[in-house]
């Protein structure tokens, strides 16, 4: 699909989040709450809000056009395909559509989704985006999940027959007595199903989740720092032996698969973002009093969330947040960093009134005698193998003068 141009701060990409899931899974620290089902009730009031929501919003983001649109959560996905629809409807309605739209919805392997995938594509998703973790039962009932490994390959052949145009895939890496050879099997198992993207997360333990606790007391044997480089550098070799690009620290896809959503956020382009505990970014469009950009976040609590929206009033947790430019210039440069492409020292010019070296010159130079970074001619920076590998570190040096 030919889809419109990302990068123009013209477009504007829209996130909706659902925060219901089956079950919470030991590690998730996103805004989420538990159900064991989702009534119609419940799913036709919160869609009401995030429709109402979106009218309330969108005058901010008028005249641009839909580059994208993420239904993630949670889990959108147990929400009925009509559901969706509205929601798709809704959002090609509120902004300019002049060519195909990436449309997105987050997955789990289950019956209930399984069945449902023929009605998610009718409904106007062509991204299908599925949490399979891991193909090893052990390891999924350690990591919580509600699926096994069976229903990750029923969901994943369901998908195919359901026809959508891109299938991307969550894999997770240094979750709890993994280990390398059943990582290495799941990727081989994965592959067979040759999704058009990857997703490769290493767990990390998020604090205040019951694996923080877990942790804390000893109980959770999570790889080490070798082993989880060893794992990173299966995937990537793995992968890269697939024909698949690695074009940022945790995402590959085949050539022309990149997701178009996704990369708003490391291009720092605008996101609308809708529901419960959802994120908006409007880091170039917004001049004036934010020269650096706005970002909003939205109440966390579903309860506090419908209360706002039923009363026509703004879901947002606090006053919107006016960027500094150290801020902005960190971000600038640790989310470029994160891509293949890098960052382009020209265009961080134009925006910042100096090169990166203007703003972090021994940052830089030690990270580049460090082999972390690597520096072209044009002052323009990537991050090494070894930065890709070490990019926690790489990006503290940056986030420390942006606070
Ligand atoms: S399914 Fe995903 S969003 Fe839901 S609790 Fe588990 S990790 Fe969090």
């Amino acid at each position: 699909m030919d889809y419109p141009d990302g990068v123009s701060a013209a477009t504007v990409g829209v996130y909706v989040h659902v925060p219901f899931c089956e079950r919470v899974c030991p590690y998730c620290d996103f805004a989420v709450v538990g159900v064991r089902t989702l009534t119609a009730e419940v799913e036709r009031r919160y869609v009401d809000a995030l429709l109402r929501e979106l009218e309330l919003r969108r005058p901010a983001f008028a005249g641009r056009e839909l580059a994208s649109l993420y239904l993630g959560g949670g889990t959108p996905s147990l929400c009925r395909p009509e559901s969706l629809a509205r929601i798709v409807r809704a959002a090609r309605a509120a902004f300019e559509v002049r060519g195909p739209v990436e449309v997105t919805l987050e997955a789990n392997p289950s019956t209930l989704e399984r069945e449902r995938l023929p009605g998610f594509r009718d409904a106007g998703v062509n991204r299908l985006s599925l949490g399979i973790q891991s193909f090893d039962d052990a390891t999924l009932k350690r990591l919580g999940r509600a699926h096994r490994g069976d229903e990750a390959r029923l969901t994943l052949q369901a998908a195919r027959t359901a026809g959508f145009e891109a299938l991307s895939c969550d894999l997770i890496f240094a979750a709890p007595d993994q280990g390398l050879p059943q990582l290495e099997a799941d990727i081989d198992e994965l592959l067979a199903f040759a999704p058009e993207h990857v997703s490769a997360y290493e767990l990390n333990v998020e604090p205040g989740t019951p694996f923080a606790t877990a942790a804390e007391r000893g109980q959770l044997a999570c790889a080490g720092e070798d082993e989880a480089l060893a794992m990173w550098d299966a995937i990537e070799s793995r992968l890269e032996a697939a024909a698949y690009v690695h074009y940022e620290l945790s995402a590959y896809a085949r050539p022309g698969f990149e997701a178009v959503h996704n990369q708003r956020y490391w291009r720092r382009q605008p996101v609308l973002g809708l529901g419960v505990g959802a994120f908006s970014t409007d880091p170039r469009g917004s001049r004036g009093d934010a020269p650096f950009g706005l970002r909003r976040s939205n109440l966390r609590s579903p309860d506090a969330y419908l209360a706002r929206i039923e009363a026509g009033e703004s879901a947002e947790s606090e006053p919107a947040e006016a960027l500094s430019p150290e801020t902005a210039r960190a971000e600038a440069m640790f989310l470029s960093l994160r891509t293949r492409s890098g960052l382009d020292a020209a265009a961080f010019e134009r925006e910042f009134g100096r090169p990166p070296r203007g703003f972090y010159p021994d940052e830089i130079t030690t990270l580049v005698a460090q082999a972390l970074l690597a520096e072209d001619s044009a002052g323009g920076l990537r991050l090494t193998r070894r930065g890709q590998r070490l990019s926690d570190t790489v990006f503290a040096n940056f986030v420390e003068l942006g606070d």
